[in-house]
């Protein structure tokens, strides 16, 4: 069990018990501060639990980018492509959609990317720091990540992202047939082809090992209260939150992790930022029947299939709702549909389905950042499709932050009131 750095003695209330909140309540508590965490559910059983569990850090590339838009409606109107959006909830989405768009130029992409690297170079230090000091280095496998096209010509329509990876320096390889015959026996290609990426990792179980994160910060004096924060009140002095429950509770400093749901406390101190909830879904396999030992994602059907302690699980998919949606699991019975696919030899008894709702900022890159108007109050979300990634280097930046050290990585980019220039 690591000791505290130094003893600080001041109060820091987290919302939200994510890989995100807990990785910030873990490095708080190691760093001398007496940290409250708070959710209405166990820590990493949100979107944190149903990932694909993969840490990625070449995946650096926005969502929006020149052209995108032309793609959407053939993405819509194909039953099994990788976007849906609940037409009835259109209008509410429509400002996000609005900065998504305007996100995607050249500028846009190559400043995302940028900024996405920076932090991206830092998981692999901050995963192997936190799973060593949790106990939970066991949970982790260092395989990298097999990637399918179906067609040639997709992989050449992406070649620009393929271009930022070499400049920014995430390595990538082709594979050829041979090689993947090896690696992964069961996987038919078809008419498709393969890449690796080396530096790709992924956990056995990522809401135990978030889990796990929390526990240890309450091994080491952390304290846990199960309940929703309601109401937010900041002044120069402290922090003032009010629960679902009916607890009232101050604190010196406030973390606002809260995911998808983050906006709803943002809204109470400062203003709303671009922030969406872009669903996903899995089906998690129990008994494949299949040998896999390297996750595979598939860049034609947006989906990952990886293999974790408890089965295979196939996740992604994306679909654009209100928070509040009930969730559509057709989602998760497509994406079997998908791995099939790859796999003909895929069994689909004994499957579970699930549904989880990305912080997804339009501009595609997480916010971490003070508030723009209350020096005791920061904000740590909207991660995407990288929050198990970058969940353990969010919650040291922010750490540092509030200990008033410099973060070591240079967090200007991922500033809160980055949507009001
Ligand atoms: C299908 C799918 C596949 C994915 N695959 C990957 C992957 O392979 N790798 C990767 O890095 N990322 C992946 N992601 C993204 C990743 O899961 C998310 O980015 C990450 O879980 C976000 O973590 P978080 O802690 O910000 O949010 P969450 O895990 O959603 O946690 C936020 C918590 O805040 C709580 N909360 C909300 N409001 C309040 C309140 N008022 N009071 C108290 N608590 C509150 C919620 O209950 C919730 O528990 C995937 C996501 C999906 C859906």
């Amino acid at each position: 069990m690591p000791s505290a750095d130094r003893s600080t003695g001041k109060k820091v209330a987290v919302i939200g018990a994510g890989t995100v909140g807990s990785s910030c309540a873990w490095h708080l508590q190691k760093h001398g501060y007496q940290v409250v965490l708070l959710d209405p559910v166990d820590p990493g059983q949100s979107t944190s639990f149903g990932n694909a569990a993969c840490i990625s850090p070449s995946h650096i590339t926005p969502f929006s980018y020149p052209g995108v838009v032309k793609q959407i409606p053939g993405w819509l109107m194909d039953p099994l492509g990788p976007l849906r959006i609940r037409w009835q909830h259109l209008p509410g989405l429509l400002p996000w959609l609005w900065r998504f768009w305007r996100s995607g130029t050249d500028a846009g992409v190559a400043w995302s990317s940028q900024a996405q690297a920076r932090l991206m170079r830092e998981v692999h230090a901050d995963w192997d720091e936190i799973l060593e000091a949790t106990g939970q280095s066991h949970m982790r496998r260092h395989k990298g990540v097999i990637v399918v096209f179906d067609q040639r010509a997709e992989f050449e329509a992406a070649a620009w992202q393929y271009r930022i990876k070499d400049e920014l320096g995430f390595e990538w390889q082709h594979l050829a047939p041979s090689e993947v015959k090896i690696m992964a026996p069961a996987l038919e290609l078809g008419n498709g082809m393969a890449l690796y990426y080396p530096d790709w990792q992924h956990v056995l179980d990522p809401g135990e090992v978030t889990a796990g994160i929390a526990r240890d910060c309450m091994a080491r004096g952390g304290q846990w209260l199960q309940d929703r924060v309601l109401k937010v009140e900041a002044n120069e002095q402290q922090v003032n939150l009010q629960t679902e429950s009916g607890q009232q509770l101050t604190a010196d400093s406030l973390v606002v992790a809260a995911g998808s749901w983050s906006n709803r406390i943002c809204g109470q101190l400062d203003y709303t930022v671009p922030l969406a909830a872009k669903r996903g879904y899995h089906s998690m396999i129990g008994s494949p029947g299949i040998d896999l030992e390297y996750p595979v994602m598939s860049m034609t059907r947006s989906f990952v299939m990886t293999p974790l302690q408890n089965g295979l699980r196939v996740a992604g998919t994306a679909e654009l709702a209100r928070l509040d949606a009930e969730p559509d699991y057709r989602r998760a019975k497509v994406l079997l549909r998908h791995a099939q696919h790859y796999f003909p030899g895929l069994q689909s008894e004994q499957v579970s389905e699930w549904m989880g709702q990305r912080p997804m900022m339009a501009d595609s890159v997480p916010v971490i950042s003070c508030s723009p108007t209350r020096r005791n109050v920061f904000y740590a979300f909207g991660h995407g499709h990288y929050g198990l990634t970058q969940g353990p280097t969010t919650g040291k930046a922010i750490t540092r932050l509030i200990s008033g050290e410099e973060p070591s990585v240079d967090i200007r980019d991922y500033r809160f009131e980055r949507f009001r220039s």
